[in-house]
């Protein structure tokens, strides 16, 4: 399919004499990357492993933990992949979170997040410490989200399913880092997507930066004093990108534009993508008379949600919290183990049905507001017995757990295959190239796999 006409047309004139140079990358091959995953594996680790899977890998320049890969080679077929190792992403799409600088322990707003390149990016940057919401307004895409951050292991996120403006009712002036990835018109796309040419209109393009605005607006409310806002684009359309950062600032005079990147196809090996790092500077009136109700509401509503979840875990002490105990007892080590109990005696522990969650720390009550992933799934409450989660196995690591079981077939363990275990007992960490994978239940001999039925390769 050839490029719209309309598009050539504007490139020609925003790029000058270059246009010919960006034209003329329609032609190559496009830019392949993955990023890895710090919360399962060193990066020295990865990048030795996939090599001697015949993936060699090189630096992507803007992400210390991004990497080129060549078109011929498939990781996103590789076990290691299932563990969460890595994800693939566009190399590009990896600048936006190097321009949020996301910290261990902040509290973090993802807004616009599905499938979740970005939020497991961000949680690979906050060591599991603070507090990810991650928040994506269509549910189906919210689902794929979730799935993906159980995939990486994160344990300190919540996937929401919500619309911006409920968000921005809930959490005013909430978050100290907030990432605004923008549905776009995708001009960045149209190498790797052809279909996203067909897609694409000078109405459509206006119909974007119109939405981007609307949601930009929701986001400033949320950002407290002090805190940074990164809005990107996979596009190249000015309105999308340098007209609405000009808007923003011109309407949110308390936003400083600290840094702007614009990533093209033709300078440097990437799709495209536009990021925009935005500092809020100080409280306007408004906020400055709002600001201790808010933070008055917040208080309160932590304080309800840890007394409700300790409600909560107490009323089902029968049911699930003496399983959960005991699990915690034999099959995690002591330091995780103290972990979780000092987590739970501080209310963390949330219980919907026979199902328990443990919630971040920071986290106020999510009463009224559409859960997709309530935290970290620990497990379920059967027949007096508990079963730990496919996430929690995947938020693990091997020293976090008293046995453990590094799979020598690790296509067998995703097959929902059983094999030999020695003379094993009880829950097992299955992992491969020391990823934790998922769990096994040894007995007499056999491993029984664990790994959901959902998820198993044919
Ligand atoms: N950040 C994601 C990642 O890195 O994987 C990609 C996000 S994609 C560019 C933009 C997302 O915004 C889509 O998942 C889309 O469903 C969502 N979206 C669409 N309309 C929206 C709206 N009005 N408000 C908020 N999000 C919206």
């Amino acid at each position: 399919m050839e490029l719209p006409q309309d598009f050539t047309r504007r490139i020609r004139s925003q790029l000058g004499d270059a246009c010919d140079d960006f034209l003329a990358c329609y032609e190559k091959e496009r830019a392949y990357g993955l990023r890895c995953n710090p919360l399962k594996i060193e990066e020295k680790k990865l990048r030795s492993v996939l090599l001697e899977k015949q993936i060699e890998t090189e630096q992507v320049p803007w992400a210390a933990e991004g990497f080129y890969y060549s078109k011929d080679v498939y990781p996103g077929k590789l076990p290691l992949h299932e563990a969460g190792a890595y994800y693939i992403q566009e190399p590009s799409a990896m600048i936006a979170v190097s321009l949020l600088d996301p910290q261990p322990g902040e509290r973090i707003l993802d807004l616009c997040a599905a499938p979740g390149g970005k939020s497991t990016q961000i949680a690979g940057r906050m060591l599991g410490q603070g507090l990810l919401v991650t928040n994506e307004v269509v549910a189906q895409r919210a689902r794929i989200l979730s799935r993906n951050i159980e995939r990486m292991g994160v344990r300190n996120a919540v996937v929401l399913n919500e619309t911006p403006k409920r968000l921005a009712e809930r959490f005013p002036l909430y978050f100290d880092r907030i990432l605004v990835d923008a549905p776009c018109s995708g001009e960045g796309m149209f190498r790797k997507d052809i279909q996203a040419r067909g897609e694409w209109s000078l109405e459509q393009v206006e119909i974007c930066a119109k939405r981007q605005r609307d949601i930009l607006e929701k986001a400033a409310s949320m950002l407290k004093p002090g805190g940074i806002l990164v809005y990107s684009t996979c596009t190249f359309a000015p309105q999308e990108n340098e007209q609405n950062a000009e808007w923003f600032v011109r309407q949110y005079p308390q936003f400083e534009l600290q840094r702007q990147e614009q990533i093209w196809p033709h300078l440097q090996r990437g799709e495209g993508h536009f990021a925009a790092r935005f500092y809020k500077k100080h409280l306007s009136k408004e906020e400055t008379a709002i600001s201790p109700a808010c933070e008055r509401t917040a208080d309160t509503a932590k304080k309800q949600a840890r007394k409700k979840n300790v409600r909560k875990s107490d009323t089902d002490k029968a049911a699930g919290y003496e399983q959960l105990q005991e699990f915690c007892t034999t099959t995690l080590s002591e330091e995780m183990c103290s972990r979780m109990r000092l987590q739970i005696s501080s209310g963390q522990l949330a219980v919907f049905g026979d199902q328990l969650y443990l919630l971040p720390a920071e986290i106020r009550s999510l009463d009224g507001l559409k859960a997709e992933r309530a935290g970290l799934h620990l497990g379920c409450c059967k027949k007096r017995r508990f079963e730990p989660a496919h996430a929690l196995a995947m938020a693990l690591r091997p020293e976090d757990v008293t046995q453990t079981t590094e799979t020598e077939e690790p296509e067998r363990f995703l097959r929902g295959e059983t094999t030999g275990c020695g003379d094993q007992k009880g829950w097992t960490l299955v992992t491969t190239d020391g990823c934790s994978a998922g769990w096994g239940k040894a007995s007499q001999g056999v491993l029984k796999n664990h790994y959901p039925k959902g998820l198993r390769r044919n």
